[in-house]
């Protein structure tokens, strides 16, 4: 007799969901993948941006078999994709080859244990008796579905952090909302209208804000009368870290570019540092900006502009677990066990990443497992090869010592998996 394989639901089909999709149709779990708009939506939203990462950090075995079962051609590890050619040349061949697991245009708004409550029994492995819960809603309605496993991937891209002083909303931001960029815009591209010969402000200090920096930059070359305000929090000299020997020329390259931009601004760019964003109003058309010091920073001051692009980071969406047993970190609202076992993420190269083991990855809610980018809560250090990796961890914790069966193009090591996995399925 063959034993049944429990059912799993993967929130998401970002790159990290259809990865979990792959490794459960290769172990025979009856897999659904649920995706609020199309495959790997978020990626395509920024698919102009050209990836730091190799495809050789970007795709797994797995993924490869599959692009090699469809007869398609296997992408050059060496070089950079930018986010269009990874969503068009790997994850949606990758999706397709799914079939109707994955369920597009169907927006998780919940999961539950149905007939528990969240109080309930807290932190016992026998609330992993009942199944899930999961409300769902699509262009026919609202449904529900039970499944005995989930796994969320659902990212952080869709909930970006407000503007305003101290991460809640600046003065007038939220009516202002219209006029600000919260997710990276194509500035050079099909967004390049909204701030050619227009004065933008630029907010925030990571590879993001590094990115739309660069590109506004180079549109006011081309269109001088463009101009860029960039402010950040941050004081001091090179606010862009470069690591020796960086085996990411991309990522060295912008970094390069910043740190001069940040020193010697060209005449289109004014470089405001120290500051926050203590109110936004409405004058004429334009928005008048009023910056407030940090303690020890920049002084208090005000610029007019037509637009705002507001690249000061992403947030987990904890509604979709809110009644589940989820322990989260007070600073990064990852889940807590991975956040404490991770390093302080400041100024760190995320190269450097060691796996933290993949007892991190489970949660007081038995079977319930936070993965991707959203596993990482606000933190912006997280890497495609370690979704994979945790992926991986899942899978050993789920299946027992199956794990020892897969490799992964990253090289990187299982014998974490096996030895926890070999304790038995207690997910
Ligand atoms: C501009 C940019 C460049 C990056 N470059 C690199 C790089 O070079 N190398 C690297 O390793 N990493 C990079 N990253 C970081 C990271 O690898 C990516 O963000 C990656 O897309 C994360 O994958 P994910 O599957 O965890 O989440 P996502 O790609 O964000 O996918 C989440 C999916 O879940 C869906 N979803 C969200 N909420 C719901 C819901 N309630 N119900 C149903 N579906 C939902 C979304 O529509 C989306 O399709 C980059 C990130 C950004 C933003």
């Amino acid at each position: 007799m063959t034993e049944r394989k429990q059912s799993i639901a993967i929130l998401g089909a970002g790159p990290i969901g259809l990865e979990a999709a792959l490794h459960a149709r290769m172990l025979g779990y009856d897999v659904t993948v649920l995706e609020r708009e199309g495959v790997a939506e978020n990626v395509r939203r920024w698919g102009f941006v050209r990836l730091f990462s190799p495809w050789s950090m970007n795709v797994s075995t797995l993924g490869l078999e599959t692009l090699r079962s469809l007869g398609r051609p296997e992408p050059r590890a060496d070089v950079c994709p930018t986010g269009r050619e990874f969503h068009d040349e790997y994850l949606h061949p990758i999706a397709a080859s799914l079939g109707d697991r994955i369920r597009t245009h169907t927006l998780v708004r919940g999961v539950a244990r149905s007939s528990l409550l969240k109080g309930d029994n807290p932190g016992d492995r026998s609330r992993g008796r009942a199944p899930f819960r999961i409300l769902l809603e699509d262009a026919t309605g609202v449904s529900d579905m039970a499944a005995d496993i989930v796994i969320d991937a659902t990212g952080v891209y869709g909930n970006p952090s407000c503007l305003g002083d101290g991460g809640i909303p600046a003065l007038g931001e939220t009516t202002l909302r219209g006029f600000i960029d919260y997710q990276l815009p194509d500035v050079l591209g099909v967004d390049r209208l909204r701030f050619e010969g227009r004065a933008t402000l630029l907010v925030g200090a990571g590879l993001s804000a590094l990115t739309t920096l660069s590109s506004l930059v180079h549109l006011a070359r081309q269109a001088p009368s463009t101009r860029v305000i960039w402010a950040r929090r941050t004081t001091g000299p090179d606010p862009f870290p470069i690591y020796s020997e960086d085996p990411l020329p991309e990522r060295a390259r912008l970094a390069v570019e910043g740190n001069q931009l940040a020193a010697k601004p060209p005449p289109s760019l004014q470089v405001i540092s120290g500051v926050t964003v203590g109110r936004l109003t409405p004058i004429q058309g334009k928005i008048r900006v009023e910056f407030r010091p940090v303690e020890g920073g920049g002084i208090a001051r005000a610029i007019e502009v037509d637009r705002i692009v507001a690249q000061v980071g992403f947030r987990p969406d904890l509604e979709v677990f809110r009644e589940l047993q989820v322990h989260q970190c007070y600073a990064t609202e990852g889940p807590m066990a991975l956040a404490a076992a991770l390093p302080g993420a400041s100024g760190r190269d995320c190269l450097k990443q060691k796996s933290p083991g993949v007892e991190t990855l489970r949660n007081p809610e038995p079977g319930f497992f936070v993965v991707g980018q959203k596993s990482y809560g606000r933190r912006n250090d997280f890497l495609l090869r370690v979704g994979r990796e945790q992926v991986r961890g899942v899978f050993g914790l789920l299946e027992g010592s199956f794990a020892a069966k897969i490799h992964d193009t990253s090289g990187a090591t299982l014998e974490g998996v096996t030895a926890s996995a070999r304790g038995g399925p207690r997910a």
